[in-house]
């Protein structure tokens, strides 16, 4: 397989920017993606050339083939991070390298062709470095989805032999309209979101189109976002549809499920590890049940929880509906371990902080 040179990336002429006062005005309040910026990076591979084609071009509509396997047998998998406009004027990406690792994993486990990391972290650089311009100021950034997937014509079931690889860029204000508050969690007892030995480590569309009839009852019930038990005991706290899941003790120590391959490694959960141990927590990576989690909360045991992820970065849980009764953390509006958390990791990302980790890639 051929890997490419960095000189290889090209930049097509055609590319014809959004006026500014234009880009100004879709920019007012955009969202969370809904505001995509001119551009897309491009990547081709196939079995008989490797890497290939890879280029910068105008964010246009694609045409494929009806037989290209994904519309079909769903090999696709993608990824999540944000490019950060710092304090001194800078610009910076949070931890590519972690999203180039994970999207390598998701690759293998969907039996897709792994893009080299430096191809992945170099394709999000030359994106950026053309759409600079739509990086929102204040608290909004620009949300970068690398996606990759099969694009053979052919209705075989097999791993495909063409994949294209292709990065868009959104302009995002808050996750949440109004600013953060504390969530309701429905707790799903009827749907499950991976079983050991599927996919469920894995960033991949499937996961996300499973997971939308729990997420749709969620809604139903008044609540903002679905709890995913485990599928084998359906006892265990997993994580939420698209964030993990942490819970804060009265004795300061701080507990989150392990990954055992069937939740996302979440960049965010991570991160909060090490800003935890850094701050001097206790931290467990231990599996937490329901039934433990309804009767800490009711006992004071447990005083703060909250869901952390690249979109919403940290958000507190107020509350928690379930079928065996609904119940109400700490005071039900978040907490000051959350806070510090959330302010600690955000201090980094924005570049108001020390960054000991490294954890800034600048551009
Ligand atoms: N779990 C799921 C299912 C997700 O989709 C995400 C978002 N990528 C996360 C957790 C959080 O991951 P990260 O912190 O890397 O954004």
């Amino acid at each position: 397989m051929s890997v490419l040179q960095p000189s290889v990336f090209r930049l097509d002429a055609h590319a014809a920017p959004v006026a500014a006062a234009e880009r100004a005005e879709r920019l007012i309040d955009p969202g969370f993606g809904r505001v995509f910026t001119d551009h897309m990076a491009v990547i081709r591979f196939s079995d008989a050339k490797g890497w290939h084609d890879a280029h910068v071009t105008a964010r246009v509509p694609l045409t494929i083939d009806p037989a290209s396997s994904v519309l079909h047998y769903a090999q696709e998998i993608f990824e999540g991070m944000k490019a950060y406009r710092l304090a001194d004027g800078g610009t910076a990406l949070f931890r590519p390298e972690a999203n180039a690792a994970r999207f390598r994993d998701s690759a293998r486990r969907m039996a897709m062709a792994e893009l080299p990391e430096d191809m992945f972290i170099e394709s999000i650089e030359r994106l950026v470095a053309v759409d600079r311009d739509w990086i929102p100021d204040g608290d909004g950034a620009l949300y970068l989805r690398p996606f990759m997937f099969a694009s053979e014509v052919f209705l075989g079931v097999k791993p495909s032999a063409e994949y294209l690889y292709m990065v868009i860029a959104s302009s995002v204000g808050a996750y949440w309209k109004g600013g953060v508050r504390a969530i309701k969690v429905w707790v799903s007892r009827e749907h499950t979101r991976a079983a050991a030995g599927g996919t469920g480590a894995a960033k991949c569309g499937g996961n996300y189109a499973a997971s939308l009839i729990a997420q749709k009852d969620a809604i139903a019930r008044g609540c903002d976002q679905v709890v995913f038990l485990d599928a084998a005991e359906r006892r265990w706290i997993e994580e939420l549809g698209g964030m993990n899941l942490f819970f804060v003790h009265a004795d300061g120590s701080l507990r989150t499920p392990p990954l055992t391959g069937t939740i996302l490694p979440g960049i965010t959960r991570d991160s909060i590890l090490t800003l935890a141990r850094d701050a001097g927590m206790t931290v467990y990576e231990q599996p937490y049940s329901i039934d433990q989690w309804r009767d800490d909360a009711k006992s004071g045991q447990l005083i703060e929880a909250f869901a952390c992820g690249t979109a919403a970065v940290v958000t507190p849980i107020g509350q928690v509906a379930d079928r065996d009764g609904d119940f109400t953390i700490g005071n039900g509006a978040g907490g000051s371990v959350t806070d510090r958390l959330h302010q600690a990791l955000v201090a980094i990302q924005r570049g108001t902080a020390p960054d000991p980790h490294g954890w800034l890639h600048r551009l």
